[in-house]
């Protein structure tokens, strides 16, 4: 079975081709570009949608596995969350939104709050659909710093450090993010699915 990654986010399959010594396709590769509406109300429903629609379309020799993910701050009742893509709009960059989520923070008058990554990975083969989770831990601060990582990692600190991940590198992102700890779950299940 071959693994295809069901994400047109250049920055998540740049992180999935380090994390994974599987060789991973993106699904534009095979089918070229195509919008999926990701209406569900949860990052499991969002990266299931788009696991199923792409399993849909390439068939019973694929296994596809998708990431649903986004970024929650308390103080703002768990906003932007499922959003987190289109937080400025459905048209919004990653600095739109980043941005956006920066004047958010300066208009509670704070310099620093909580906050925390989620990320929901799919994996839909003719053996059926397994969704796992993982989380991220830190705070956000009121300016953006670094440009490594993607999205809104310049103003994201994880909880143990005192830099963004704008500011560290890729492999201590991937040993503690949210994708690299779901990842380790879904990992031992692609294997699973492989050999059968
Ligand atoms: P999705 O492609 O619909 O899952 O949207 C994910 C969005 O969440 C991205 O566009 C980013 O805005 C944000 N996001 C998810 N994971 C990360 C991350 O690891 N770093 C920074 N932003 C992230």
């Amino acid at each position: 079975m071959k693994l295809v990654l069901a994400t047109g986010n250049k920055g998540k399959l740049r992180e999935f081709r380090q994390m994974c010594h599987d060789e991973v396709t993106a699904f534009s590769e095979i089918l070229g570009d195509m919008e999926i509406i990701e209406d569900g109300d949860t990052f499991a429903q969002n990266a299931l949608i788009k696991a199923r629609t792409i399993y849909e379309r390439l068939g019973e020799e694929y296994l596809v596995i998708s990431d649903d993910s986004g970024i929650s701050l308390p103080v703002l009742g768990g906003a932007p969350g499922i959003y987190s893509a289109r937080y400025a709009g459905e048209e919004a960059s990653d600095k739109d939104n980043l941005y956006k989520l920066i004047d958010a923070v300066k208009a509670k008058g704070l310099k620093e709050t909580p906050a925390y990554y989620t990320a929901a990975i799919a994996i839909v083969s003719k053996y059926g659909e397994y969704v796992v989770h993982g989380w991220m831990h830190g705070k956000v601060i009121d300016e953006a710093r670094g440009d490594k990582g993607f999205g809104y990692d310049p103003m994201f600190i994880p909880a143990g450090f005192d830099k963004t991940l704008g500011e560290l590198d890729d492999d201590v992102k991937s040993k503690i993010s949210h994708r690299g700890k779901a990842l380790a779950l879904a990992k031992p299940i692609i294997r699973m699915l492989k050999r059968k």
